[in-house]
């Protein structure tokens, strides 16, 4: 077996097949040759964020997503957990700690053998159990070889990084620690963001600035990318309209100033930790394409950043994806060439945890190919079938028969077939009201997720998951 590229889904595929007693060979380009956003040589390094969103497995799908995996023996959950920091709800994660320890595992496992060097077009014709887990930075002469043989010309987006500052040159005075709703959460305190408050006429000015700022040059090529909703550059959402900061990452809500208790901030900007340390902390929803001369400038009018020193600014980044209800079989397959299988990011799915989840089953099948056996789908109530239903366009009674455009997704509730029965009641009887039904909703679409996983478990996995 043989997988290109050690990224959160290659990691995690290599991880899964090993684990099955199958010996794979995973092929990773870094150092040798690097990507535009990646920084070292190690596996699955997190090229932005640190955070793996919502830890919460009964109210969150994403939540829910790492429950099953960590069900399923994920390698990624086991360093992720191992080396999480304070994140108010959310799970995020030593960076360096984090992919330090998953190199650490392949390297360390007797049935992987991790090989240095880019794979500059398709994989030769000898593999015939591949995965590719190239990821959104997939160079250029492998995506060149792929889209040739789809006939199709590969879809691609723009993301963008969002800047990193060193937490001793925020200004305290002005800043406080402070979690949305003061909500804990997985290792968190219930304080665990700095919050940067604005009143009506700073917001104003740095909206202002945002749109007057100097943007990165679009290159030919580049001129009608669309940006992917769920990762919108700051100054291309103030675009949209004076207000739509104040209603995205500079919302002011579940927050109180203890310097001015009495004055609500008409915005606010927060930060997250982004390593163990905690001396560095990411701007969150800050993804941006100014460039870095006025970067600087302008997120230093924001109160409390008028000292920051910046570890990292933000930039612009490419993303590329397959059209995979089109061309992948349920399996993860190419139709075009069933020896190649496609896992993580190229395959429509967003984010690190989707991308892993994807990388996992498809280790799954792989293994479960390479001893002669055909592994049936997880069920599509679970998230990670759901997630594997947006991709390949199996059946999902939410979505509408008939042609679409696929775009990639993260891994929410609409993608999961609708309950049988939609409770009404709450355990003692009386009704649910308002928001109450959709919490009791999701919480029921969850609790049917795990216990259909645990079924698929017990049917299909042969080789126990690890606890
Ligand atoms: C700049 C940037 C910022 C992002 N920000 C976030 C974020 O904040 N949160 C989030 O959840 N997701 C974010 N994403 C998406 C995130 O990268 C993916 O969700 C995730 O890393 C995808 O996992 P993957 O395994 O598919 O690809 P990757 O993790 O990118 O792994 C692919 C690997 O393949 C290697 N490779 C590429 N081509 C070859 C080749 N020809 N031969 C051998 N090796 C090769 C690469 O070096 C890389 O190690 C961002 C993506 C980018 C590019």
């Amino acid at each position: 077996m043989h997988i290109v590229g050690a990224g959160l889904a290659g990691s995690e595929a290599a991880w899964q097949i090993a684990q099955r007693g199958v010996r794979v060979v995973l092929h990773e380009m870094r150092p040798v040759r690097m990507t535009e956003a990646h920084r070292t040589d190690a596996a699955a390094e997190l090229v932005c964020s640190n955070s793996f969103r919502s830890d919460d497995a009964a109210n969150n799908a994403v939540g829910l997503l790492h429950a099953e995996m960590r069900k399923l023996g994920s390698l990624i959950m086991q360093a992720a957990d191992a080396n999480q920091v304070p994140a108010g709800g959310a799970l995020a994660v030593d960076r360096e700690g984090f992919s330090g320890a998953v190199t650490k595992a392949l390297n360390d496992h007797p049935l992987i053998e991790v090989r240095r060097g880019e794979i500059a077009g398709l994989p030769p014709d000898d593999w015939n159990n591949v995965i590719v887990a190239t990821g959104p930075l997939t160079s250029a002469p492998l995506a060149d070889a792929i889209r040739a043989l789809t006939d199709e010309s590969a879809l691609a987006f723009f993301d963008a990084i969002a800047p990193i500052v060193h937490k001793d040159s925020i200004d305290m005075s002005v800043a406080w620690f402070q979690s949305r709703y003061d909500k804990a959460g997985p290792g968190g305190s219930g304080a665990d963001y700095i919050n940067c408050p604005m009143t009506k006429e700073q917001y104003d000015a740095f909206v202002d600035a945002l749109l007057a700022g100097e943007k990165t040059d679009f290159r030919d090529w580049e001129a009608n990318t669309p940006y992917f909703d769920g990762c919108l550059p700051i100054e291309v959402m103030a675009e949209r309209g004076r207000e739509t900061l104040r209603h995205g990452p500079m919302k002011p809500v579940g927050l109180t100033n203890p310097h001015d208790p009495t004055v609500k901030p008409y915005a606010i900007v927060q930060l997250r930790q982004d390593n163990k340390l905690g001396t560095l902390y990411n701007m969150v929803g800050f993804q941006t394409k100014l460039k870095y001369g006025p970067q600087q400038q302008i997120f230093r009018t924001i109160p409390g950043l008028e000292n920051a020193e910046f570890a990292r600014l933000g930039g612009l980044h490419r993303n590329t994806f397959l059209n995979s209800p089109k061309l992948l079989d349920a399996q993860l397959r190419l139709r075009a060439q069933s020896r190649l299988r496609f896992a993580g990011q190229m395959t429509g799915c967003e984010g690190y945890v989707e991308s892993a989840s994807i990388g996992l089953i498809a280790g799954l099948y792989a293994a479960a190919n390479a001893r002669g056996e055909t592994l049936a789908a997880p069920p599509p109530t679970t998230a990670l079938g759901a997630l594997l239903g947006h991709i390949t366009g199996g059946h999902i009674e939410t979505v509408e028969p008939g042609a679409r455009s696929f775009q990639p997704m993260n891994i929410n509730f609409g993608l999961f077939p609708p309950l049988s029965q939609t409770p009404t009641k709450k355990p003692d009887g009386t009704r649910l009201r308002g928001n109450e039904k959709t919490v009791a909703k999701k919480q029921a679409m969850s609790a049917r997720a795990l216990s259909d996983l645990d079924r698929w478990i017990a049917d299909h996995l042969r080789v126990a998951a690890a606890a």
